[in-house]
C-alpha cells in the first residue's frame, strides 16, 4: 500500500508569495488557456504545488515553431511576464499546477513513490492538431516528492535535453518537445557550482508505466480504472479502429496500444544509434514519446555495448540491451494492469502474456524495414535475403568500429557509384568489397537512403562542446548545433564539423546522472 504525502505536506506551501497572472497584469495576448485536466480527474496522484521564485531570469532558448503549434504568442513568452509563465511563478487563472505522483523500478528495483522532485504539471493546452499536450516544468524547485533532492536543475542537463529532443523530433523520432530553457539566476550545486534553469517542456501526456504502477501499488481498483480510462482517452487510443476504447477489451486493448508504441520506438532509437540511458519505468511513457533525456548519447562507432551513464555500471541500458529493457519493463505494466484484465488473475496473466508476446515480433518488423530503408532496398525485400545481408553488415561495422551515421550517408555516395569514402572505413576491404557487390546488385536507392539517413545528429562532443558555452554564458555554439540538428537530412555547405564523429583525442564520452 503506497500512500501519498501525507495531507499535511500537501498542504504546505512554499512561504514566499505566489505571483498570479493577474498579478503581473498581462496583457490580453499572454492569456493561456490551460487546463487542469490530470488534476482533476486523478487527484490522488496529483499534489497541487507552485514553482519556486526565480532571482534573475533570463531566456536562454525559445522554441518558435513550437509556440505557434500550441496558439501561444513567441514575443509574448519573451516579456518578463511571459518568463513567469515558463518559470512557473505566474500561474494562469484556472490552472492547478500540480507535481505528479508515480512509481518506478530503477535499475531493476521497485520503488513505490517517485514522483516529480523537481517538476510540474503546469496544465494542459490545445495543439493545433486539436489534441492536448502537456506543458511541464523541470528544474522548478522541491516538491513533497523531493526526497533528498534539491528540486533544481543545471542550464547544461536542461539545454541538453532541449537539443536532443528537438534533434529527436527532426528525426521523426517520437518525443516530449522542448518549449524553453529560462536561465533562473540561481545557481545550483552539483559536481561544481552551476547556474541554475528551467526547462518547460510538452507532451502528449506524462503518463509513465509508473504512473500505472503507482496506481496499482495503492491497492485502490478504481484510481486504477480511473487512470486507465484516462490514458485511453487522452491518446486517442480508442478513436482508430481497433483502438482501445471501442475494443471489446480496452484495457487489453490499452496494453497492446502501448506495447505497440515502444516496439515502434525503440527499433528507431536502435536505427538512428540512441542511447536513452535510463530505461527505468519512470521514464517510459505509455505514449511512445521519448522521455527524460538525461545521460543520452548517440553512438559514433557501431557497438552493442556501449554505455555512456557513469552511473550505469552493469551495462543494464547499454545500447543493445534496450528492445530487452523496453519489454521487460512493457512486463511491468501488464503487471500494473492485472486487476483490470479479467477477475481470475491466471486468466488475467494469459491475456497479458499474449499481447507482451506481440512486442518481439513487431519490434523485429519496424527495426527490419527500418533497416532495409536505411540500405536503400525495397519493402518487399525477401527477408531471408534481407537480413543476413543487414547482419553481416553489422558485424563488418563493429569490427572496423565505424561511424554509423556518416557511414550510412557514404553508402549512398556508393549507390551512386563512388564506394571510396565507403571502403575507405573498413579494415577488411575483402569482407567490405564482396558486401558491397551483394549490396549493389538489389538495385538500392541513392535518394530514398538520404530521406532516412541523418547527416547530423547531436553528436556527443559538439554537444559538450554547445552546453559548456552556453553555461559560461556564450550561446553561439548552441545556435549552430540546434541548425544543424533540426534540419537532419538536408546537407548544407559550412556545417561539415557537424557531420562527423568526435576527433580522436575526444576520448571515451561519459554523461553524468547529477542531472
Ligand atoms: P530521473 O532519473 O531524472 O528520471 O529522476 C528520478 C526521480 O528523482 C524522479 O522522481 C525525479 O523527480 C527525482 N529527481 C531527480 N533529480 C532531482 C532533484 N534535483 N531534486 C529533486 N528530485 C529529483
Ligand atoms: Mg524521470
Amino acid at each position: 500500500m503506497v500512500a501519498l504525502p501525507s495531507s499535511d505536506v500537501v498542504r504546505r506551501r512554499p512561504t514566499r508569495s505566489v505571483r498570479t497572472l493577474d498579478d503581473v497584469s498581462l496583457a490580453p495576448s499572454a492569456t493561456v488557456d490551460l487546463d487542469n485536466r490530470f488534476a482533476r480527474e486523478l487527484p490522488e496522484m496529483a499534489v497541487p504545488w507552485r514553482a519556486e521564485e526565480a532571482p534573475d531570469p533570463r531566456l536562454l532558448v525559445l522554441n518558435e515553431p513550437l509556440t505557434a503549434e500550441l496558439g501561444l504568442d513567441a514575443a509574448t513568452l519573451r516579456t518578463p511576464e511571459g518568463l513567469c509563465l515558463l518559470l512557473g511563478t505566474a500561474v494562469p487563472a484556472g490552472a492547478t499546477p500540480v507535481a505528479q505522483a508515480y512509481a518506478g523500478h530503477q535499475f531493476g528495483g521497485f520503488v513505490p513513490r517517485l514522483g516529480d522532485g523537481r517538476a510540474l504539471l503546469l496544465g494542459e493546452l490545445v495543439h493545433a492538431d486539436g489534441r492536448l499536450r502537456d506543458l511541464h516544468l523541470k528544474g522548478s524547485g522541491r516538491t513533497p516528492f523531493a526526497r533528498g533532492g534539491d528540486g533544481l536543475a543545471a542550464v547544461g542537463p536542461m539545454l541538453r535535453e532541449y537539443v536532443v529532443s528537438e534533434a529527436m523530433h527532426a528525426l521523426g523520432i517520437p518525443t516530449t518537445r522542448s518549449l524553453a530553457v529560462v536561465a533562473t539566476g540561481r545557481p545550483v550545486r552539483r559536481e561544481t557550482l552551476q547556474p541554475g534553469a528551467v526547462l518547460a517542456r510538452v507532451a502528449s501526456s506524462h503518463l509513465r508505466v509508473g504512473s500505472f504502477q503507482y496506481a496499482r501499488a495503492t491497492g485502490d481498483a478504481d484510481l486504477l480504472r480511473r487512470l486507465a480510462d484516462s490514458a485511453i482517452d487522452r491518446h486517442g487510443f480508442g478513436s482508430d479502429d481497433g483502438g482501445a476504447a471501442g475494443a471489446d477489451h480496452p484495457y487489453l486493448a490499452l496494453f497492446g496500444s502501448v506495447v505497440a508504441a515502444q516496439a515502434s520506438l525503440v527499433a528507431r532509437w536502435m536505427l538512428v544509434g540512441f542511447v536513452h540511458g535510463v530505461m527505468n519505468t519512470d521514464n517510459m511513457t505509455i505514449s511512445g514519446e521519448t522521455i527524460d533525456y538525461g545521460p543520452c548519447a548517440f553512438l559514433d562507432a557501431f557497438d552493442p555495448a556501449t554505455v555512456y551513464s557513469s552511473i550505469d555500471t552493469g551495462g543494464r541500458y547499454a545500447y543493445g540491451n534496450q528492445p530487452i529493457v523496453a519489454e521487460w519493463n512493457l512486463a511491468r505494466l501488464a503487471e500494473a494492469l492485472l486487476p483490470l484484465l479479467a477477475e481470475d488473475e491466471e486468466r488475467a496473466i494469459a491475456l497479458a502474456v499474449e499481447v507482451l508476446g506481440t512486442f518481439r515480433p513487431q519490434y523485429d518488423a519496424a527495426w527490419s524495414a527500418g533497416m532495409r530503408a536505411k540500405l536503400g532496398l525495397p519493402d518487399g525485400l525477401d527477408p531471408a535475403v534481407a537480413l543476413p545481408l543487414i547482419e553481416e553488415l553489422l558485424a563488418l561495422l563493429q569490427q572496423s568500429h565505424v561511424d554509423g551515421t556518416s557511414f550510412y550517408r557514404d553508402l549512398a555516395t556508393a549507390a551512386r557509384g563512388d564506394a571510396e569514402p565507403v571502403r575507405n572505413r573498413f579494415l577488411d576491404l575483402p569482407a567490405i568489397d564482396g558486401w558491397l557487390a551483394r549490396w549493389r546488385a538489389l538495385g538500392p536507392d541513392a535518394a530514398a537512403m538520404d530521406r532516412v539517413n541523418p547527416v547530423y545528429i547531436p553528436r556527443n562532443h559538439l554537444v559538450e562542446e554547445a552546453l559548456t558555452a552556453a553555461t559560461a554564458g556564450d550561446l553561439a555554439p548552441l545556435g549552430g548545433l540546434l541548425d544543424a540538428v533540426t534540419s537532419p537530412f538536408d546537407e548544407r555547405p559550412g556545417l561539415e564539423r557537424y557531420a562527423v564523429p568526435a576527433p580522436e583525442d575526444f576520448g571515451k564520452y561519459r554523461t553524468f546522472c547529477g542531472t
